[in-house]
């Protein structure tokens, strides 16, 4: 796949979203009895207000006054909560993929993304990000932290390339002069390379994230300082007694020539040993270790949906809302479902009970989770927007509270990515990316999949402005 220009798609953007939603923009919106929800304390305050100005929260309480030219919103008792947060998404996969993402984030109460990987040419995100920052364009906060970093020949087109420490800190000023928030480590990187990366990150000031490399042990991530990890069969990995033979076997394979059908053969060989070697007290002691080095993990645990083929109907209004060509990519042979060995299949409903148990652990010994997906058009039925409340549902269903779910996609997410302007309360000098919700979110999430309105860097979305935005989607996916 090449790199294109998408200067026509922005233009695209620009009329078609605001035309189609007639999203309200005020430069003054006060927001009348709405019960405050504070995620990280667990408390709410009924009866307040909250005044925006210029996107940003300037006012809240029970005594808020607005000038006559304020726009007023009666909240009606309903409760409001921070915006959203997924950590983990690729929108930049089709020149026009931002058309559907966008609208589908905001429907669902998404207000800020993190964008993990792309095909578009880092100055045209960023052009992106600039009209959405403006209000050109309707869409969440974008977080651009997708300069992945892999071995040659690279594991998906456009990515950095580096095989020694001389090339990882050259791509590492390369990624510092272009502007990412982030450097992100891939898979193949040899030990030496993925260390002198995460050096150089770091002297460059940069956030140092991404996949723990095949050759590269959890506890060697850790000590080199990885700031974030994303997803989660690494860490059930780590937990097992053999992880540092699962690692020698893949190294000395790859030493000796292998060809990557035996590289692949090798990784799909771990599931079965991970099973069989999983320890307890092991597992305990590589938690507290991340814990202790606030090693933060996007787990993206929906996708194991799309490996064990728990796929939507083709007529469920999912599929409706994103575009033909899409939907039929999505049904023809998928590279990593053909990488997938009969064992790994058979064992695919243990591995992913495994996982989930220790996701449960690793909550409970304090390592920091980010909320998050890897919503692609390249991921075959990962959709954006929804699945992040699929995915938070199912923390719930592993055992978090609906509060400690919340907060791994409100308040985490903010403060990892360390905003001037937001840290999940909702306060005086706070962006106002706000959802608010008929019923109370700590008693169950349900109450998410149907938001009164969305509140997107000041612009309010009401419910008939999201029932316009996913009738549009709708048309435009016939
Ligand atoms: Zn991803």
């Amino acid at each position: 796949m090449k790199r294109f220009s998408n200067t026509a798609l922005a233009v695209a953007l620009t009329v078609g979203l605001a035309a189609q939603t007639q999203a309200q923009v005020q430069s003054e919106t006060l927001l009348t009895d709405v019960t405050i929800v504070d995620v990280a304390e667990g408390t709410l305050a009924a009866g307040q207000s909250v005044l925006i100005r210029d996107g940003l929260i300037t006012g809240v309480g029970t005594d808020v006054g607005a000038g006559r030219a304020a726009m007023r919103v009666d909240g009606n008792g309903g409760y409001l909560i921070p915006g959203l947060w997924d950590s983990h998404v690729h929108i930049f996969s089709s020149a026009t993929e931002p058309d559907t993402a966008l609208p589908l984030y905001l429907i669902h109460g998404v207000t800020g993304i993190r964008d993990m990987g792309a095909l578009w040419p880092i100055a045209e995100q960023q052009a992106l990000q600039t009209r959405i920052e403006a209000g050109d364009v309707l869409g969440p906060r974008l977080i651009l932290a997708g300069a992945w970093v892999d071995a040659s020949p690279g594991s998906w087109p456009g990515m950095f390339l580096a095989d020694t420490p001389e090339q990882a800190r050259a791509v590492v000023a390369q990624i510092a002069a272009e502007g990412w928030a982030a450097v992100k480590a891939y898979s193949m990187l040899d030990e030496a390379t993925y260390l002198a990366l995460a050096e150089a990150a770091h002297d460059a000031g940069l956030s140092f994230v991404g996949h723990i490399p095949e050759r590269v042990a959890l506890g060697t991530a850790i000590d080199a300082g990885q700031d974030g990890m994303e997803h989660f069969g690494r860490v059930a990995m780590a937990c097992s007694t053999d992880e540092t033979r699962m690692l020698t076997d893949l190294r000395d394979a790859m030493a000796g020539g292998a060809d990557l059908r035996r590289v692949f053969e090798i990784m799909a060989s771990r599931n079965r040993i991970i099973l069989e070697t999983w320890d307890n007290a092991l597992c305990n002691t590589v938690l507290a270790r991340m814990a202790g080095a606030g090693m933060q993990v996007s787990p993206t645990l929906v996708v194991a949906d799309f490996y064990t083929g728990n796929w939507p109907a083709p007529e469920a209004p999912r599929m409706q809302m994103i575009p033909e060509v899409v939907r039929e990519a999505w049904g023809r042979p998928d590279f990593r479902l053909e990488a997938m060995t009969d064992e790994v299949r058979a064992l695919a409903t243990d591995s992913i009970a495994l996982d989930r148990r220790t996701f449960l652990m690793a909550h409970r010994a304090g390592v920091p989770i980010l909320a998050s997906t890897d919503a692609s058009f390249a991921n075959p039925y990962l959709f954006h927007g929804f699945p992040l409340l699929d995915e938070l549902d199912l923390y719930v269903e592993i055992g978090l509270t609906p509060r400690e779910a919340l907060y791994t996609a409100t308040v985490a997410p903010p403060r990892f990515f360390d905003l001037a302007d937001q840290d999940g309360t909702i306060a005086p000098g706070r962006r106002a990316d706000l959802v608010l919700l008929d019923a109370n979110p700590l008693d169950g999430l349900a109450t998410l999949r149907h938001p009164r309105a969305v509140i997107a860097g000041g612009r309010v979305l009401n419910r008939a402005a999201l029932d316009r935005l996913e009738a549009t989607l709708l048309e435009h996916g016939e």
